[in-house]
């Protein structure tokens, strides 16, 4: 088989759990920047085995194919389809309902691709054998018929409403639940809702549906990991003397105080306001500090920096002295 997800993964199917997280985790943290397909199939692979029920279902799939690592049955096709849903969506899960379009069988034809009252004809190249049999450097060679594919029948008469293919594109309306913390790139797999496929002894199966999340951005709130990212402005005055500011989380504002001497680009963390994710314990918002310096003054408020400014040892202490510090560790 050759998109085994534990291959992919690096892992046997007797992995626990946990293992799968770290190898997951390890092996796209590895993973060079530019190498989207790589990140898609670990994607992939992770968003089936990292959920308990997904992977269940997967490895009863797995028991379809032999040793010799040949399916048992003809191939399931999968129907793929890119889903765009909003970050709250990713956030808190949703329901999405869409449309996919799929290769329904023909109904006219039944899938066949001839018209209903006529009958497909033996080849004419391959009379009906489906190979093709001839001599090079003196050896009898046998090759798949082309023009019949093997088939060793041709349909002189086409179903009109499918051309001859046995099928008709048609859309189909499907419905997804996108678990929480689900991210931006990730598969989900929707077992049956694919294409209908012929599935041996005249029965029709349908394969699965590959959805790929695509998550739009959201004005205030970016996503590292498990945490949630948020840049919050604090005034120049709370930042230096200390206080409580209001900071937005995905279910609304949450007080959080600010140590006194707070500077830009400094990090506040709340935690368990982050992203859930399966098998992991619940992000964090992390609150990064934009010390925002108030742009017009009146004429006493300058009086009393300028004052503040004169009085000995009540500079910006922490951020100048720290970088002469550095300076002084460049230039040693
Ligand atoms: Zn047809
Ligand atoms: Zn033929």
């Amino acid at each position: 088989m050759q998109n085994d997800y534990y291959r992919i993964l690096g892992l046997s199917r007797q992995t626990t759990a946990q293992e799968i997280q770290e190898a997951f985790e390890r092996l796209l943290q590895q993973a060079p920047p530019d190498a989207q397909e790589l990140r898609r199939s670990l994607s992939e692979a992770f968003s089936v085995l990292g959920e308990e029920s997904q992977r269940a279902a997967y490895d009863e799939y797995l028991h379809g194919f032999d040793d010799s690592g040949h399916e048992s049955g003809p191939a399931a096709p999968v129907l793929e389809h890119d889903l765009e849903i909003d970050f709250e969506g990713s956030f808190f899960g949703t329901q999405a309902d869409f449309e996919v379009v799929s290769p329904e069988l023909c109904g006219a034809c039944g899938g066949r691709g001839h018209e209903p009252g006529t009958a497909p004809a033996a080849c004419p190249l391959c009379g009906g054998t489906g190979r093709l049999t001839f001599v090079r450097g003196g050896v009898r060679v046998s090759a798949t018929c082309d023009q019949c594919a093997g088939n060793g029948a041709v349909i002189r008469d086409l179903c009109k409403p499918c051309g001859g293919t046995g099928r008709v594109s048609t859309p189909r309306r499907v419905s997804v639940s996108v678990p929480p913390g689900a991210e931006d790139g990730q598969m989900l797999r929707v077992k049956g809702e694919g294409a209908p496929f012929p599935a041996g002894s005249g029965e029709t199966r349908r394969g699965d549906l590959a959805v790929w999340l695509h998550v739009r951005p959201h004005p205030l709130f970016s996503r590292l990991g498990r945490d949630l990212v948020c840049e919050t402005p604090v005034p120049a005055v709370t930042a230096m003397l200390g206080g409580e500011i209001l900071v937005p989380t995905m279910a609304g504002p949450v007080k959080v105080r600010v140590p006194v001497g707070t500077i830009s680009g400094q990090v506040l963390t709340v935690p368990g306001q982050g992203f859930t994710r399966p098998l992991q314990a619940t992000g964090d918002l992390v609150v990064k500090i934009a010390v925002e310096v108030p742009v017009s003054l009146t004429k006493r408020q300058k009086e009393l920096l300028a004052e503040f400014s004169s009085e000995d040892g009540h500079g910006p202490q922490r951020p100048r002295t720290s970088f002469w510090a550095k300076v002084r560790e460049i230039f040693r």
